[in-house]
């Protein structure tokens, strides 16, 4: 969940207090760093996948699984072991907001050799291995985006009840405060200044799937779970109502970062990749469950936006402004509002909002409009949380006051600066992707997006649509089967690249914009149709223009082969596959339940799939990927040769 500051988290009221501190500091600390790091030059592709796993506990007497509060044992275990290896980690173990998540990357990035596509399914092997082995019976990881009964009474082992008087940090009635993280202060402290901030508990609303025997309309009595009327009043009619951040930030990805050459060039890929996050996230989808009911949607996005929405009713718009300072359009999770790159200039048909001043100060630094109006929009947040040994920074070599602000703008992509001291390039984070039960499943969503960005460089892929369509094209990829049904905007001609009027000041180019793009299926965006080329046949397009080796060729033949066929609908997502899971079982009484039956029924066939004990033919095939134990040792030579020049140069 971005950066982890050590020590004692400030009261809310402090924190406000330090907003404008914390944003001025913020700002310099950009400046120096942006003065020292601008012309970078030649970093080369890194790239590495952050997975987030859910701990389960099956009791297979009473039929019933629960979400495991255990992270805190677990991680400092897997730490421990990490520090008492003098083998460099392979594996580097994160918390999670909850106590029933962790996270695990990579020891290191994989590096620019093709042969290390290869590399990262068996390092996904290895972190299920090695939290495998501190497990007790009955406990298992789960890589699944969202636990079906979530909010549920009893859904935790152990099982605690929720404090839903101010006194707790969620104030929910449903989701106990000991299901957050507690190993270290931040989880909790951002839950409750959310929450302070906002003047209300969080308000998530997601349309309920309804069934023939739903009621209807659907509508809880939420009195029983000891609602004061804050809850009914903020449940809408036929919506899965849920009032925590847990519900939200409880939720699993899958993410990645890679490092470019320089800042243009992540810039560059930055806007290329904005109107990607969309398809992606209809064609990972895996959440059709909240709180032990179907939802009508496929995806867990709109939750976690709901969840940590810290905005004032007068930010909303819902009362006119007078204490605060800004209208802001959505909650500071959601997707990015502006392109960055030259070529992104006349796609930014959103009406930012932005700090003038802070505007003001950054670009009589130089730095130009479109970064100035970035920065300047992410600082419309306060800081959600700040501890007080890090009130007071040194602003040109600390990026505290910066990273806090930067990293609880959770957005869809996110541009990152390398941090002081390091020898790491400009990133850029591609966030909008749910996680797949098996670790093959993920490695193909990973890989097929570092080869997207191959693709975008080699051949200067123009992907760029309207930014506001990209929104709207959000809204349709968590839609009921988007995946096979939704047809999203998507830019017709992806090849020719932007005529220089374009690219340089506007000369009008802006109103032929709307000829530029049309509707698409994810078949048509990802497999290519008669004058679309398609980005499957495109990353095949640059392995045979790169010589791709057999065996990295081979590995990759697997992962594409998944995503076309998860985009033409042969095979199903994980949400498809999860609706026809609950609504074939016996128990399922056509009413959007999810009981604890099924519940566990389910959890126990994805544990079979996830481990390769059951085949699941309507999810994936039979794969032959090869990884790190099988990769013929000329491959592992090659790599060990370019290890040698890069360490060495
Ligand atoms: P965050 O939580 O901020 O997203 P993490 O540390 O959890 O960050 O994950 C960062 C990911 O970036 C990891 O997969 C890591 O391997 C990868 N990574 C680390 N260094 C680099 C680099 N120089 N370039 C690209 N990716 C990197
Ligand atoms: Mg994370
Ligand atoms: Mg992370
Ligand atoms: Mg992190
Ligand atoms: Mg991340
Ligand atoms: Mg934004």
């Amino acid at each position: 969940m971005g950066l982890l500051s050590e020590g004692s988290p400030l009261s809310w009221e402090e924190t406000k207090s330090y907003a404008d501190h914390v944003r001025k500091h913020g700002v310099k600390q950009f400046i120096n760093q942006y003065r020292k790091l601008k012309d970078r030059q030649k970093d080369v592709l890194y790239w590495g996948d952050e997975v987030e796993y859910m701990l389960i506990r099956f009791d297979h007497e009473k039929e019933v699984v629960q979400l495991l509060l255990k992270s805190t044992e677990l991680l400092s275990s897997l730490q421990k072991q990490n520090l008492e290896s003098k083998a460099n980690a392979q594996i580097l173990w994160h918390p999670e907001y909850a106590q029933y998540m962790v996270e695990g990357t990579p020891g290191s990035p994989f590096g620019c050799l093709m042969a290390h596509l290869n590399l990262v399914e068996a390092n996904m092997k290895l972190r299920r291995e090695s939290i495998g082995k501190l497990l007790k019976t009955g406990e298992r990881i789960a890589s699944i985006t969202a636990f079906p009964r979530v909010g549920c009474p009893n859904f935790t082992y152990p099982s605690y009840k929720p404090n839903p008087t101010p006194s707790g940090c969620s104030s929910s009635l449903f989701f106990p405060d000991e299901a957050i993280h507690s190993s270290h202060p931040r989880f909790k402290t951002l839950t409750r200044n959310v929450r302070l901030r906002r003047k209300e508990k969080v308000a998530i609303n997601i349309p309920i799937f309804k069934d023939k025997n739903t009621m209807s309309p659907f509508l809880e009595d939420l009195s029983i779970y000891g609602d004061n009327g804050e809850s009914q009043n903020a449940a809408k009619p036929d919506h899965i109502y849920m009032d925590a951040m847990g519900f939200g930030m409880g939720c699993c990805c899958l993410q990645l970062t890679f490092q470019a050459c320089n800042i243009g060039e992540a810039r560059l890929l930055y806007d290329h990749l904005a109107p990607i996050c969309p398809i992606m996230m209809a064609l990972s989808a895996a959440t059709p469950i909240y709180r032990g009911y179907l939802a009508d949607t496929d995806c867990r996005w709109s939750v976690i936006v709901q969840s940590v929405d810290d905005r004032t009713r007068e930010e909303r718009g819902l009362e006119p402004l007078k204490h605060d300072r800004f209208l802001i359009n959505k909650s500071r999770y959601d997707s990015i509002d502006s392109y960055l790159s030259e070529e992104g200039r006349c796609y930014n048909d959103l009406q930012l909002v932005y700090d003038k001043e802070i505007y003001e100060e950054l670009m009589a630094e130089g730095i130009d409009d479109l970064l100035s109006q970035h920065i300047a929009h992410l600082f419309i947040r306060d800081p959600i949380s700040l501890f007080e040994e890090k009130i007071n920074q040194n602003d040109s070599t600390d990026t505290d006051h910066f990273e806090n602000i930067q990293s609880t703008n959770w957005q869809s992509l996110r541009f990152k600066p390398p941090p002081p001291g390091s020898n790491i390039g400009w990133r850029v984070e591609f966030r909008p992707m749910e996680i797949q039960l098996s670790d093959f499943e993920n490695a193909a969503y990973v890989v097929f997006i570092v080869l997207v960005t191959r693709a975008i460089l080699t051949f200067k892929l123009n992907l760029l649509i309207p930014i506001s369509k990209v929104d709207e094209n959000m809204v349709t990829a968590q839609q009921n089967n988007a995946a096979r049904l939704g047809k999203f905007y998507f830019r017709k001609d992806i090849l020719t690249v932007n005529s220089p009027p374009e690219a340089a000041e506007c000369v009008g180019c802006c109103e032929r914009i709307d000829e530029k793009y049309t509707l698409m299926t994810i078949n048509e965006i990802i497999n290519g149709k008669e004058d679309f080329p398609g980005l499957v046949p495109m990353v095949n397009k640059y392995l045979d223009y790169i010589e791709c080796d057999v065996d990295t060729r081979c590995t990759v033949l697997q992962y594409l082969k998944l995503i076309s066929k998860r985009a033409s609908g042969e095979l199903l997502t994980m949400a498809q596959w999860t609706r026809q899971f609950v609504t074939n079982h016996e128990d399922y009484k056509n009413d959007s339940v999810v009981s604890d039956k099924i519940n566990y029924d389910f959890l126990m066939e994805c544990d079979k799939i996830a481990y390769g004990e059951h085949d699941c033919p309507q999810l994936f095939f039979k794969y032959h990927s090869r990884t790190r134990d099988n990769i013929p040792a000329a491959v592992s030579k090659a790599e060990a040769n370019l290890n040698r020049k890069i360490y060495a140069s």
